[in-house]
């Protein structure tokens, strides 16, 4: 028979705090980081500031689209397979160089593809239409009027608009910066994140295990999700659990870190270094947070700069849990995002499901979208409740999000589910 105490631990307890006011908690903490002006390759995967419009043209002045035979209209407009027109070949035209004359009847000028038309030019006739003829050209095909001509100013004009403010430059908008010809611009710059895992029994990958050693994942995988989330990254890896030594290297790591994650040393252990440290200096909070899996949870602030920090539990599903759910939104936040939050769909669960009452239940799952795309998809929980289940967190593509009060859910039934990448 479960004692008093496993029942208030079932049912939640009315100290922990809701997921929801814990994020808005956050959230209200978090301030998007100061402008930034940086270089076009810098700022890829950023947030404009400003919206950008074009200085000049584009392209900057009429050119072929093919290569071929720049001509007067009139001039071929009789050409036929029968009866090629001949015409005089006055000027050769490459990318980059400057047309020397103007078209005069019954001439033209060899022009490769991105050339400078020549005066006079009313359409190119690609080199296919034609015998590639010097110094005279044999054309068998007319051109319509205009044809392969890009014109000056019809992709961007001069003074328009082409990026908005907020839009997030990646590789398409570094491209048309470069063809504006800006070099650089103000953006939101990624936050540095130092990540930083505690535990004496962890163990690098690529180093011999002893008896009791595991394998450091979180510091590797929250180093991941910070890139995803459009961090700059910095994984430390595990610091043992020492509280000197853990003070020196969160004080080493500051100068580098606009945020930094710890995992580990969270829960009511002897040896839970994090909390016995960070809990000293006051200025982060430490609590229980009503959800499955990522019941321990602290925030705050740290060092001269109050940089702020996120100590997650060592448990590597709650880590990777507590990280979608509060860190990922704090950093989007940090970079100038408008919508903090994965989208959320609604699906059909495949099994029945039970949860427990007065806590959030993040469970990991497989979503599986309508095949016809209209309708709600299905979806699949994979693995077990453990938070030690790495195995089936790799499976995962989404997280099924249960409220607090759902004790159970039958199968078929429609649950709110959060996607992932
Ligand atoms: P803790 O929160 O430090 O008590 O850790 C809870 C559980 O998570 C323990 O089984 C730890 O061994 C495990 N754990 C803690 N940190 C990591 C890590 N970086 N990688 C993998 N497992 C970890
Ligand atoms: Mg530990």
């Amino acid at each position: 028979m479960p004692g008093l105490v496993e029942a208030v631990r079932e049912r939640g307890d009315a100290r922990m705090k809701s997921v929801e006011d814990h994020l808005s908690g956050i959230l209200e903490r978090i301030a998007p980081l100061a402008p930034l002006e940086l270089q076009l390759l810098d700022a890829h995967g950023s947030l404009l500031v400003d919206e950008v419009a074009a200085t000049g043209d584009l392209p900057p002045f009429d050119n072929s689209s093919m290569d071929g035979y720049a001509v007067r209209l009139a001039d071929v407009a009789d050409a036929g397979e029968q009866y090629p027109v001949v015409l005089e070949v006055v000027d050769d035209i490459a990318a980059g160089d400057t047309p020397k004359v103007a078209l005069g009847s019954g001439t033209c000028a060899r022009i490769m593809t991105g050339a400078p038309v020549p005066e006079g030019t009313e359409a190119i006739v690609p080199v296919e239409w034609t015998d590639a003829g010097l110094p005279t050209v044999r054309i068998t095909k007319a051109p319509s009027s205009g044809q392969f001509i890009r014109r000056r100013g019809d992709d961007v004009s001069a003074g328009q608009t082409v990026l908005d403010a907020g839009t997030t430059i990646g590789s398409a908008q570094v491209g048309l910066l470069a063809a504006i010809g800006r070099e650089r611009i103000r953006v939101r710059p990624r936050p540095r994140v130092v990540i930083l895992s505690t535990g004496s029994e962890l163990i690098q990958p690529g180093r011999p295990i002893g008896p009791g050693q595991i394998r450091d994942s979180n510091s590797y995988m929250l180093t991941a999700a910070a890139r995803e989330a459009g961090a700059i990254a910095y994984r430390v890896g595990n610091v043992p659990d020492d509280p000197k030594v853990l003070i020196d290297t969160i004080e080493d790591q500051l100068i580098r870190a606009d945020l930094v994650v710890t995992t580990g040393g969270v829960s009511a252990g002897a040896y839970d270094v994090v909390k016995e440290v960070l809990s000293e200096l006051g200025t982060v909070e430490f609590g229980k947070v009503a959800m499955q899996p990522g019941m321990p949870q602290g925030f705050g602030v740290i060092g001269p700069d109050e940089t702020p920090i996120f100590t997650l539990p060592g448990n590597p599903v709650s880590a990777f849990v507590s990280f979608e759910v509060f860190v990922r939104p704090a950093l989007l936040r940090m970079q100038g995002a408008e919508v903090t939050e994965r989208p959320t769909v609604r699906a059909t669960c495949s099994t029945a499901l039970t949860s427990p009452d007065g806590k959030r239940q993040f469970l990991r799952a497989r979503y599986t979208p309508p095949a016809d795309g209209v309708g709600e998809g299905t979806v699949d929980p994979v693995g077990g409740i453990g938070s030690h289940l790495l195995g089936s967190l790799a499976r995962a593509n989404a997280l099924i999000s249960l409220p607090a009060e759902v004790t159970a859910v039958a199968e078929g039934a429609e649950v709110s589910v959060m996607l992932l990448g």
